[in-house]
């Protein structure tokens, strides 16, 4: 169902009026986890004066370590619905349990599925039975057609609207969170009608690689572009290293207006 052998044109997905995969990259903004109203909304002032729609926020937490901030759970889920509502704005969540999917339908406007879960069935079937977008990620040591494969598993189930998202494959090399495979961009593109994403954060968990990374997606045919921001990144709960501050997002995303991706 996936396969761009089944259906040659071009899936866009609608998001309260984004139009993903329609030629014009779009943009995810927004911090790691959402901590508290005041955060999240401090990003979705700064999001939505440029002008732009989506916004992202994890509520519940998939963490290496137990120990570390599992999320708001929930009450995150609020604080974006509220967030949203108040600021006009598109929000994208992580759900880690099919059990969480139908408190997802109330209150995001995008079900992220995270590198974690990529290949959690259970998850994705539960995704791919309701009306709601789904942002999937590649697993940690996913390959091409693994990924292409937990596509399809959401939309036997009847939903097609489904963001593919490269976030990094480990390798061996360390200079890097992940290894960003750049060229799955053009592979998913020519294999499948669904638009690709890639999340700079995640990739390389490199504050100082964003935007050379960001050119690279955009150059090479993504559809768009993920990337976190925090008001204060130095006491971010999570990703502290690699999120942008408010005026690191400014110079972020005016070097790539200037670049005359966006209008
Ligand atoms: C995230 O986007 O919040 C996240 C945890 O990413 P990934 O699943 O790609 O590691
Ligand atoms: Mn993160």
């Amino acid at each position: 169902l996936v396969s761009r052998k089944q259906k040659p044109e071009d899936t866009i997905i609608d998001i309260k009026g984004e139009l993903v995969g329609n030629g014009i990259p779009s943009f995810v903004f927004g911090p790691c986890a959402v901590e508290s109203y005041e955060q999240t909304a401090a990003v979705a002032e700064v999001i939505k004066a440029k002008g732009l729609k989506l916004m992202r926020g994890g509520a519940f937490k998939p963490r290496t370590s137990p120990y570390d901030f599992q999320g708001l759970g929930l009450e995150g889920l609020q604080i974006l619905k509220r967030v949203a509502d108040e600021y006009g704005l598109a929000v994208i969540s992580e759900i880690v349990s099919a059990n969480d999917i139908e408190a997802a339908i109330d209150h995001i406007d995008v079900i992220q599925i995270g590198a974690r879960n990529m290949q959690n069935f259970d998850l994705l079937k539960a995704a791919g039975a309701v009306n709601k977008p789904v942002l999937l990620k590649r697993g940690l040591a996913a390959t091409i057609e693994e990924f292409i494969h937990a596509a399809e598993y959401i939309m036997s189930q009847g939903n097609g609207n489904i963001i593919l998202c490269e976030r990094g494959i480990r390798t061996y090399e360390k200079a890097t969170r992940n290894t960003l495979d750049i060229s799955a961009v053009p592979i998913l593109k020519q294999e499948t009608h669904l638009p690709v994403m890639v999340d700079v954060t995640h990739s390389t968990g490199r504050r100082d690689l964003l935007l050379p990374t960001a050119k690279a997606a955009l150059a090479i045919g993504a559809d768009g572009v993920m990337a976190e921001v925090h008001p204060d990144p130095s006491v971010a709960l999570s990703d502290s290293a690699q999120q942008m501050d408010f005026k690191q997002f400014d110079e972020f995303y005016e070097e790539i207006k200037r670049l005359n991706w966006v209008t």
